[in-house]
């Protein structure tokens, strides 16, 4: 199976040849750090035991960020423009490093001592030491953080979505930043 861009995507035949299509995981191709044996614990101690089902609506409302966002808004958070990793706050100098919070949403960078609010802007096309930059660098940082949550959900839970979130993310980065091996 090809994608559009024509690379070939995660299927293999079956282990008897039988030509059924299969997740590389089904498979028994697996490279992921959790295999199946560990997700069918998983999923038996989330039946069983209270702890476990925390964990797993932990997970969920993790991953919630990036299910509530539609493919564009996620797709923005890996911008073609460089990412700074920090300038002092453009209006009380406070910093360079730890004066912005980033918002819930990655919208807004809030500086901690003058509580000035800076939004993101989808249209800027800077190159340079700017608050812009600072917003890029803390939404990169901020969408791969998370990232952990759907992925396990998706194995845990077989939710797609999750999936087609993380693959549209990962498409992003490559495409942005091809030239970083
Ligand atoms: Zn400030």
């Amino acid at each position: 199976m090809r994608s559009r861009r024509g690379r070939r995507v995660v299927a293999a035949p079956g282990p008897g040849g039988d030509g059924v299509q299969r997740t590389a995981s089904e498979a028994g191709l697996s490279r992921a750090w959790y295999k199946p044996r560990d997700i069918d614990r998983a999923r038996a101690n989330i039946d069983r035991h209270g702890w476990a089902r925390r964990l797993h609506d932990g997970y969920r409302q993790s991953a919630a960020f990036y299910l509530q966002h539609d493919s564009e808004c996620l797709a923005a958070f890996v911008p073609r423009q460089t990412p700074l990793l920090t300038i002092p706050c453009p209006k009380c100098g406070a910093g360079p490093w730890y004066w912005g919070q980033l918002s819930a949403d990655g919208q807004t960078l809030s500086c901690t001592s003058c509580e000035t609010a800076y939004t993101f802007d989808p249209e800027d096309r800077t190159e340079t030491w700017n608050v812009q930059s600072v917003l890029r660098a803390e939404r990169i940082a901020r969408i791969v953080e998370g990232l952990d949550a759907p992925a396990i959900l998706y194995q845990l839970d077989r939710d797609r979505r999750c999936a087609e979130r993380i693959a549209l993310i990962i498409e992003r980065f490559a495409e942005n930043f091809s030239t970083i091996a």
